[in-house]
């Protein structure tokens, strides 16, 4: 009792002293719930999305609270933001960053050592070494907040491996209390995170993440210049962001809007610090409306009024584009985010992701595959959420593991709920097409077989179980097998096909899929973009097919996929380089034909007897486990 009357009476104190400093009239429901935390001196996860007002939630009870908060960021420039803003509203912070001069760390220095700070910004590497751990107690640190969380997280979209420091002050000083904040993780990268930071039975507060505010478009890229300066037009003289996905792409865009008069620049690691500045400091100041970037550009950027972010092709997660998307529309009027991408974003990630992993993996980096696999899985959530035709804010919502029920009219704020893609005319008809020969396969097959089946592929599987005799077989082969595949995902997305858990997942028919098929619900589906893949554009350019690789469909890219994972194991296994396994096109080909015992396996290129012998059976299953 007497606990609770206390720490009411602590939370009023919050309130009033936020009241002074900041001026805000309360907390949010949230901000609440962190608050209580920390004032009692318990852990706790907090995740709220961008703009969700998580810095309240560790320097409002540090101005109540004895001793000093000391809070552990990524960037200097945030950390320098922060305490700016803090100084200003009369609360007395600093940070401790490698931007410091000697005489200014000795000024921060003699103010811990008098007792005159609240906050203690730090950036991780900081925490080790100089004698910073043991000086804590003598500064009267008495409880840690971790910024950017998901840092820590190898799950996460952006690990910092100094932030793996904290597990070093966490060690010697478990008794400090730590609050954790976060604004993208996913249940995954959450209980890594709270594992990572040894927090101890944590509250973990995770707010909404819908951005009601945010109006999601997604679409196929054409001539980028005219579709930036389209969404432009509809912000004219208001603030935004354009992510590219290379530095040339920066320059090279910013230089083309600014002859078209958008006052723009270009923001990107490879430009000398000063300028980089430079065009942060603008874009700040209002002197710049628009910022073409790579991903470097926008934490710690604190405009809250940019209207509409752009992204020119597809990023390679659903994290990142909801962080990056994220910073629009921070003061909650409405704002505009779109996407153009193309198959060719997806390719080139996935070679990027690729050949990343085989750069660490010989120079002995530990977990280099599993790193890969990871990334794979990313690029592939975030090509179903662009391709996908469900509500954008149901997507994101789902993603990160929240429920959002969408409005009977739509949600009012994406291209999907306002029709504004592209429908396919004969939707019903295409969708009770597939969703026949789910049942006619028995419901005990995956899409990649589905989708073989209806666009009439002979593959070895097929004609094993005699899938080439059913009515469905062929009846969508007018049809790119890509295209197959992003309808059957459509279908699962609108929850009239599930997938099955387990190690080799079917689609089934739901009740919902069930009605469709009977005619008694209707169904539309959306034509997805068709971007030609590097390969192929090449091939059409050269006017040669002979010597561009072989392209394949999504079911057999799936497969594909699961033979280099495959390879990669056994590879690390025989302790070889992968290509001496079996080498892509090889794989390529066995992806293509399935075979479906050994002299099947012979007859593909790159595949002898010794291999088929000694490699062939582990293949084999995989392949027959598809
Ligand atoms: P985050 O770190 O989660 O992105 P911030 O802490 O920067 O969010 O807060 C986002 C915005 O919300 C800021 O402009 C902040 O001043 C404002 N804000 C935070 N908490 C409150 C509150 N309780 N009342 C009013 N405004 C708030
Ligand atoms: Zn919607």
């Amino acid at each position: 009792m007497v606990e609770a009357a206390s720490s009411l009476d602590a939370l009023q104190r919050v309130r009033a002293a936020v009241k002074a400093h900041f001026g805000f009239d309360g907390l949010r429901p949230l901000q609440e719930e962190a608050i209580g935390c920390v004032l009692a001196g318990r852990d706790a996860l907090v995740v709220l999305p961008t703009g969700g007002g998580k810095s309240l939630c560790y320097q409002a009870p540090a101005l109540v609270l004895p001793g000093v908060t000391l809070v552990v960021s990524p960037l200097i420039s945030l950390m320098q933001d922060q305490v700016a803003g803090l100084l200003e509203d009369g609360v007395p912070a600093a940070a401790l960053t490698s931007a410091l001069d000697r005489d200014k760390k000795r000024r921060v220095e003699s103010q811990l050592e008098r007792g005159e700070l609240k906050l203690l910004y730090c950036s991780p590497e900081r925490l080790v070494g100089d004698g910073f751990l043991a000086r804590l107690e003598r500064w009267n640190v008495a409880r840690l907040a971790i910024d950017e969380a998901h840092c820590i997280s190898h799950w996460g979209h952006d690990v910092r491996p100094d932030y793996r420091m904290i597990g070093e002050l966490r060690r010697a000083r478990p008794d400090l209390p730590v609050i954790a904040l976060t604004a993208t993780a996913t249940p995954r990268v959450r209980e890594d995170v709270a594992a990572q930071l040894g927090l101890k039975e944590p509250t973990i507060l995770v707010g909404g993440f819908d951005r009601p505010n945010l109006c999601y478009r997604v679409k196929p890229r054409g001539d980028i210049l005219q579709q930036v300066l389209e969404v432009v037009a509809r912000h004219a003289d208001r603030a935004g962001i354009v992510y590219v996905q290379r530095r040339a792409d920066a320059d090279d865009l910013a230089a083309r809007l600014k002859e078209r008069g958008v006052r723009a620049a270009a923001y990107h690691a490879g430009m000398d610090p000063s300028a980089r500045e430079s065009t942060q400091e603008r874009f700040l100041a209002e002197e710049l409306d628009l910022v073409v970037a790579t991903v470097a550009f926008g934490m710690g950027i604190d405009r809250s009024d940019v209207r509409f972010v752009v992204h020119a092709s597809l990023p390679k997660g659903v994290e990142q584009y909801s962080q990056e998307t994220g910073r629009a529309g921070r003061d909650g009027d409405p704002a505009e985010c779109v996407m153009y991408y193309g198959g060719a974003d997806f390719h080139g990630w996935k070679n990027l992701i690729v050949a990343s992993a085989k750069e660490a993996l010989a120079s002995g980096v530990e977990g280099a595959m599993q790193d890969v696999d990871d990334a794979l899985e990313r690029l592939s959530d975030m090509w179903r959420f662009a391709t996908g035709a469900t509500c954008r804010h149901k997507g994101l919502c789902e993603h990160f593991g929240q429920a959002f029920a969408v409005p009977p009219g739509g949600c009012g704020a994406c291209d999907v709920c306002l029709s504004e893609l592209a429908v396919e005319p004969d939707s019903r008809i295409v969708a009770q097409k597939i969703l026949s020969c789910v049942v006619r396969c028995e419901q005990r097959f995956g899409a990649a077989h589905v989708c073989d089946v209806l666009r009439g592929a002979s593959t070895e599987r097929v004609r094993r179980y005699a899938h080439d005799r059913l009515s469905t077989f062929g009846l969508l082969k007018e049809h790119p097998a890509p295209k197959l595949r992003n309808w059957i995902d459509q279908l699962v997305g609108h929850g009239h096909l599930r997938v099955t858990e387990g190690e080799y997942p079917v689609l089934v028919l739901t009740r919902s899929g069930a009605e469709v098929l009977k005619g008694g619900l209707d169904v539309l589906l959306h034509a997805p973009a068709a971007a030609p893949s590097r390969a192929r554009r090449k091939s059409l350019e050269s006017g040669s097919v002979a010597d561009a690789e072989v392209e394949l469909s999504g079911a057999d890219a799936d497969l594909f996929e699961r033979l280099r994972a495959l390879r990669r194991d056994m590879a690390r296994e025989r302790g070889v380089p992968p290509y001496l396994i079996f080498n892509d096109k090889t794989l390529r080909e066995m992806a293509r034909l399935r075979p479906g015992d050994e002299a099947g396996l012979l007859a593909v290129k790159g595949v002898g007897e010794a291999k088929a012998r000694d490699l062939g059976p582990a293949f084999l299953a995989a392949i027959a486990g598809t």
